[in-house]
């Protein structure tokens, strides 16, 4: 029994079979396949020691036990189903989350295409209804919600009320959290929101380090990203570099506690020591040879596709990398990049400096220079588009489409996802409407690159998973063809991603 417990739903604490992409599928509601399976296949359980503690958790709840033993708390991060063993008993739950209500993307835009709920809202909602959580709160439990999907209680202020929740914390938590579990401990009254102003985040020697394991081995190497795109949160923080010194620490953790891979996470882990926008080799050839002292399996988070052009351009960098993590790993390495619109002039208004160091008005050039170079670098990106900014027109939409077609020949995953006011733009009314002609035109267009590569990427991405668990994502992109072909979307099925 501990005094502070954190925990998450199941969508949330899983390793999602150890590939980190699959944990996007709980985002969606199970169509294809049953709701068990989609659920089995987004996020397995995760195993746990005979108190209910889990072997890996989500690296932002790792944070906030860090930071909460660091100041000498009972702390312990304990899977949903083993709960009953702390609660009633703890004097608060904390929770951290991605995506609590799916009104993040890309849940939003899957709920209002299938008008089903997606899998991560029903799940979480199950969680906080469980009975030992309602008895908890009635013995004077304290539960504290934060993450990054903090601001979904500002939309959804029902469930505020209904499950008792007492302070919800919106920002990075790491330095706040410990006044707020002090607080609580004392029968305090807590502030029903937090907002972490830039003045309240964690310095950089102030950073706890994590004590256990992340999923998939995640290791932080930098906060913040200096490009102010306008629709960002991550923004509106100050950039801060881990030395390697704390990654090793953390590299360490996960080594410790069995974990084989390791995900460098940033927002653009190009950028690790970079001088301003300009990737330097120095650092991160130094981070990467860090890592790989601990892992033969060392991934990315994510990339900016400037970064991506301006590294390799000048130092072969995007190559060199790749290379040096695939020595002894996979044939393919994935990343997520930023690519949101390919209309210069939207991405002069909302994203200035995501091209830089080159301007706003190249940024379709950037974009297929930086796709031309990870896929002859092995690298499989995974982009995402923003539709339904607030500034957008039609016209904006069709130079999207149309680098979207420049991008088929080049191995990835393109994905649109409805605009959610965060960053400079939170606040503007919310995207809620159906798809006009040319959004539905673009999705129809992106569903078709995907399909172009995808079958491919499953045998490298599931090559040496669970036979079940291939036969349930086969099962599901045959579903989506079969309803492709129903809407008169073309693709052709003879292609696969070219190995070597
Ligand atoms: S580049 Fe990415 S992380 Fe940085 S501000 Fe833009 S959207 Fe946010």
């Amino acid at each position: 029994m501990h005094d502070v417990v954190l925990s998450a739903d199941r969508t949330m604490m899983s390793n999602h079979h150890g590939k980190e992409f699959l944990g996007f599928v709980a985002t969606g509601p199970p169509v294809g396949i049953p709701e068990f399976l989609w659920m089995w296949v987004a996020a397995p359980k995760m195993k746990v020691d005979d108190e209910g503690r889990v072997w890996q958790a989500p690296y932002g709840i790792r944070k906030i036990e860090a930071a909460l033993s660091d100041a000498g708390f009972d702390v312990a991060t304990i899977d949903p189903d083993h709960l009953h063993k702390h609660i009633p008993g703890a004097k608060v739950l904390a929770i951290g989350h991605h995506d609590y209500f799916s009104l993040g993307p890309p849940s939003s835009e899957w709920w209002v295409l299938t008008r089903k709920e997606p899998v991560n809202r029903k799940s979480f909602i199950k969680f906080m209804e469980k009975p030992e959580i309602r008895k908890g709160k009635e013995k004077g439990m304290k539960i504290i919600v934060g993450g990054p999907a903090a601001w979904q209680w500002i939309w959804a202020p029902e469930y505020i009320d209904r499950w008792g929740i007492d302070c919800i914390v919106d920002g990075e938590a790491d330095k706040v959290i410990v006044d707020l579990v002090e607080k609580a401990m004392n029968d305090k009254d807590l502030p029903l929101y937090v907002q972490v102003g830039v003045d309240e985040v964690p310095s950089l020697e102030e950073i706890p380090l994590i004590k256990h394991a992340s999923v998939n081995g995640l290791v932080e190497i930098m906060r913040g990203c200096p490009r102010g795109c306008k629709f960002c949160s991550v923004t509106l923080r100050p950039l801060r570099c881990y030395t390697l010194d704390m990654i090793e620490e953390e590299l360490k953790v996960n080594a410790r506690e069995g974990v084989k891979g390791c995900i460098l996470h940033s927002e653009d882990v190009l950028l690790y020591g970079a001088d301003g926008v300009k990737p330097r080799p120095g650092p991160l050839l130094k981070l990467h040879r860090l890592a790989k002292k601990y892992s033969n399996q060392v991934g990315w988070s994510h990339f900016s596709l400037a970064a991506v052009k301006y590294a390799e351009d000048n130092y072969g960098l995007v190559s060199r990398l790749s290379e040096m993590l695939r020595e002894d790993q996979d044939d393919f390495i994935g990343v997520e990049v930023g690519v949101e619109t390919g209309s210069p002039r939207l991405a002069r208004r909302i994203m200035p400096a995501k091209s830089l160091p080159y301007p706003a008005d190249l940024w379709p050039e950037v974009v297929v220079d930086a796709f031309a170079i990870m896929h002859d670098a092995h690298v499989i990106p995974a982009a995402t588009l923003i539709i339904g900014l607030p500034e957008e027109t039609p016209d904006d939409i069709i130079k999207t489409i149309e680098l979207v077609e420049d991008l088929k020949e080049f191995r990835s995953l393109i994905v649109p996802m409805y605009f959610v006011p965060m960053g400079a733009l939170r606040g503007r009314d919310w995207y809620k409407v159906q798809p006009t002609d040319e959004q539905m035109d673009l999705m129809k267009i992106c569903l078709s690159h995907d399909l172009y590569w995808v079958e491919g990427m499953i045998e490298w991405y599931f090559r040496n998973s669970n036979p079940l668990l291939r036969k349930a994502v086969r099962m599901f992109i045959s579903f989506v063809k079969k309803v492709a072909r129903s809407h008169g979307i073309a693709f052709e099925e003879d292609i696969r991603v070219a190995v070597k």
